[in-house]
């Protein structure tokens, strides 16, 4: 199950960029207030959002983890490098990291239970922590060769995840360039840096990661499931339709997690406009019968 362990500036490294955006999120309240704020900046961290969040939900999670759906070649290498900006780590790695999850969702070996430490309102406020960001500090490697095969045998997408640390840093700097570039002002592009790319980063960092922690906790859980996964609605917006995770779980090739009425899915509804631009084909889409089928029927444990 697992490959070895990280070395000690890896998960170093992963602490710098989990911790500093976050910082900058919480600093982002006073600086708002007033001053450091435009139009250009609020438009720049909106696209970085969208594009690094789809890269993320699209891409890494219902394409390359799920096979929701096949994409064209360019697709597919784009979703990989659209996703790497997320800075959520390299695709191979999260892939793997991810289908451990579903093989041991809630048990000994998911590499990120809320629930590992017990039940206990203490347990669970550490478990919290621990599902939220705690376990990306943990140095135990997912063993790629078992839980990614089809990715490794792939050379654009081994290109693309080696060079997960030039994607970081387009990721950071792109954004600094183009709100110079649109006010041609080094106070622009500063303002566009601390915005669209740190607050942007620390925001969809703990979108993602509530889905980790928040989705395996609190909310509806209308299909019977083995794990503790829940359909949280607060977050299906910001997360992209990712927060119906419990429907998730249920059926986790689908391409759509948002298949009850009013569930809103933008990742969804992305899918099924490349669908209809044929950049994708044979898409999961949800099969009423089947859904029935495994509406909880059996008691949650
Ligand atoms: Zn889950
Ligand atoms: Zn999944």
């Amino acid at each position: 199950m697992l490959d070895g362990k990280k070395s000690g500036t890896e998960t170093f490294l992963v602490k710098v960029f989990a911790v500093v955006p976050l910082l900058a999120l919480i600093a982002a309240i006073p600086i708002a207030w007033g001053w450091g704020l435009s139009w250009t900046d609020i438009a720049l961290a909106a696209s970085f959002y969208v594009v690094t969040g789809l890269g993320v939900t699209v891409g890494f999670h219902r394409y390359f983890t799920h096979g929701a759906f096949k994409a064209k070649r360019g697709l597919r290498v784009a979703l990989a490098v659209a996703g790497s900006m997320a800075m959520q780590g390299p695709v191979i790695g999260w892939v793997a990291d991810h289908r451990r999850h579903h093989a041991y969702a809630d048990r000994e070996g998911d590499p990120h239970s809320p629930w590992r430490f017990g039940t206990s309102a203490k347990a669970l406020a550490k478990g919290f922590w621990y599902a939220h960001m705690g376990w990306l500090f943990q140095r135990d490697r997912t063993n790629a060769k078992r839980f990614a095969p089809d990715l490794l045998k792939d050379r654009a997408i081994r290109v693309v995840d080696r060079l997960f640390p030039l994607l970081t840093a387009a990721t950071l700097l792109l954004p600094a360039l183009l709100g110079g570039l649109i006010s041609l002002s080094w106070w622009g592009a500063l303002t566009a840096f601390f915005w669209a790319s740190l607050v942007r980063v620390a925001a969809l960092h703990h979108v993602t990661w509530s889905v980790n922690s928040i989705c395996h906790m609190i909310g509806d859980r209308p299909f019977a499931s083995r794990d503790k996964s829940a359909n949280f609605w607060p977050l299906a917006v910001l997360s992209f339709g990712e927060s119906w995770h419990n429907s998730h779980h249920a059926d986790p090739t689908g391409a759509r997690h948002g298949v009850r009425r009013g569930q809103i899915d933008i990742s969804a509804r992305v899918i099924w406009l490349f669908e209809k631009l044929h950049w994708v084909s044979h898409v999961r889409w949800p099969k009423p019968e089947r859904l029935a089928r495994k509406l909880a029927t059996q008691p949650i444990q």
